[in-house]
């Protein structure tokens, strides 16, 4: 048996973690057993799908490089003739009826219920009464009355539902339109899902499913229901804990593998181990060991392992999400000949997010618009340009551009000036970078490059001498 799995998002929002999660479940499941992973927009909701939303959710899927197994998207929209086909099947065979019980009556009957602290629930009234199509009537399928579904949660364990507890759920609207339980059960079946792996939020959509699937005599999938996943206060993860949207995380300076590794960690384990490849990630994934309790969403564990990925990545591999932060930030990557890699190494000790990263690299690309004034004042003093002035003659003369003989020039002009290595290559730092902080001084100016490095020694000079003289 070949296993195909789906992610099926309702395209009404941003993808966020929960969501991408799940997809990350589905997928590996998928890659495990070399199966098929779909992915089904469920845009039936007209009024609450949107085309950004449908575009969050494959830019999402496609940075995080989870990607899917159809040739283009499956719209639920584009397939209405198959549900309604489905519909009419059940209508025929007697396993739906149409309905037109009124909203005021259907309104009466939930306040009577619940007056009796009883489950609002249709009563089925018009179960019998053999009523037929109108655009006042709704289709509602016919819940088996006895009996009990068992759900064999591959998480959760066995879920036993009795049928009594269910009733007769609309399957199409008055204006002929699918509802959601109709549509997952038709896409499901004929796109032969094996394992419907989502979140537990749709848990009493199941029997309900169940029931219709075994109506239609469909072979059953199996079930997986990933559990919730909630903020540090306990409460369910959203907005108000910050960042909860995939490209939020991009934005915010996050790698995918990062991201992926946490969300793989989120209610599911393997040994105590923390750091996942996609490879290890697909040999080990089993649904067996998804934890049934809800996880905890912890933004300082992630912005470790975004620190561990900065540091063990091969620098090509960070390079191009790099470039495109710097690229938000007005650089044209391209034109400016920066050796990135080169770059990314003399950085990434000390960055956790990839903005913290671009941010401190801007220097290289730009010309920085101002010194840091704390930092200037002191390191810019008298006497100052007369350092940046032997620094300058020093460099000039070279031919060569590396950190070790940059090193040395910068050695040996604090040797020939009497000078502390500090006292030299601070102002040579705030000089070239604008500000007191940047990678061993070495090796920012062998970045730089030298005409850069030059032109920037004069504009402080020249800062230096007006500021003294003023
Ligand atoms: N479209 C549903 C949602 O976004 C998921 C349906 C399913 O996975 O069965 O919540």
């Amino acid at each position: 048996m070949t296993v195909i799995t789906r992610f099926a998002p309702s395209p009404t929002g941003y993808l966020h973690v929960g969501g991408a999660r799940t997809a990350l479940f589905s997928w590996l499941y998928a890659r495990k057993h070399g199966g098929q992973f779909i992915l089904r927009i469920e845009d039936t909701d007209l009024e609450r799908s949107t085309q950004a939303s449908v575009q969050a959710i494959l830019d999402g899927m496609a940075w995080l490089g989870l990607d899917y197994d159809n040739p283009e998207p499956f719209f639920q929209t584009a397939h209405f003739p198959r549900y309604k086909e489905i519909i009419a099947q059940l209508l025929e065979r007697g396993h739906a009826y149409y309905c037109d019980c009124s909203k005021e009556e259907l309104d009466a009957l939930r306040e009577q219920q619940m007056a009796n602290k009883e489950k609002p629930r249709y009563n089925g009234k018009c179960r019998h009464a053999k009523k037929s199509a109108s655009d006042k009537t709704v289709v509602r399928f016919k819940t088996p009355v006895d009996g009990a579904i068992h759900i064999g949660d591959l998480v959760k364990g066995d879920i036993v539902v009795a049928n009594k507890e269910l009733d007769d759920l609309i399957i199409a609207r008055a204006d002929g339109s699918p509802t959601y339980n109709l549509t997952v059960v038709v896409d499901d079946m004929d796109m032969r899902i094996t394992h419907v792996i989502r979140g537990d939020d749709h848990i009493n959509n199941t029997p309900r499913q169940i029931n219709i699937l075994n109506a239609l005599e469909a072979t059953l999938p199996k079930y997986a229901h990933l559990p919730m996943i909630l903020g540090a206060d306990g409460a369910r993860l959203s907005k108000r804990h910050g960042a909860v949207s995939v490209m939020q995380f991009r934005d915010e300076g996050y790698l995918p593998q990062a991201l992926l590794n946490y969300l793989v960690r989120l209610g599911w384990s393997h040994g105590d181990q923390e750091i996942f490849s996609r490879e290890e990630m697909i040999a080990y994934f089993e649904l067996d060991d998804v934890n049934g309790a809800a996880s905890t969403f912890n933004m300082e564990k992630l912005l470790w392992l975004n620190h561990h990925y900065l540091m063990h990545s091969q620098p090509s591999d960070i390079a191009p999400h790099l470039a495109w932060h710097l690229t938000q930030r007005g650089i044209d990557v391209q034109s400016e000949h920066v050796d990135v890699l080169a770059l990314i190494q003399a950085q990434r000790e000390r960055c956790k997010t990839l903005v913290e990263m671009a941010e401190a690299s801007v220097y290289f690309y730009r010309e920085f618009e101002q010194y840091d004034e704390k930092a200037a004042k002191k390191a810019f003093v008298e006497g100052s340009d007369n350092v940046l002035a032997q620094l300058k003659d020093a460099f000039s003369a070279v031919s060569q551009w590396d950190a070790p003989l940059l090193h040395d020039i910068i050695k040996n002009t604090a040797q020939s000036l009497e000078l502390g290595l500090g006292k030299v290559a601070q102002p040579l730092r705030i000089a070239v970078c604008g500000t007191g902080v940047s990678p061993s001084i070495d090796v920012t100016l062998a970045i730089l490059g030298k005409e850069k490095t030059l032109m920037r020694l004069q504009r402080a000079i020249d800062y230096i001498q007006a500021t003294m003289h003023a």
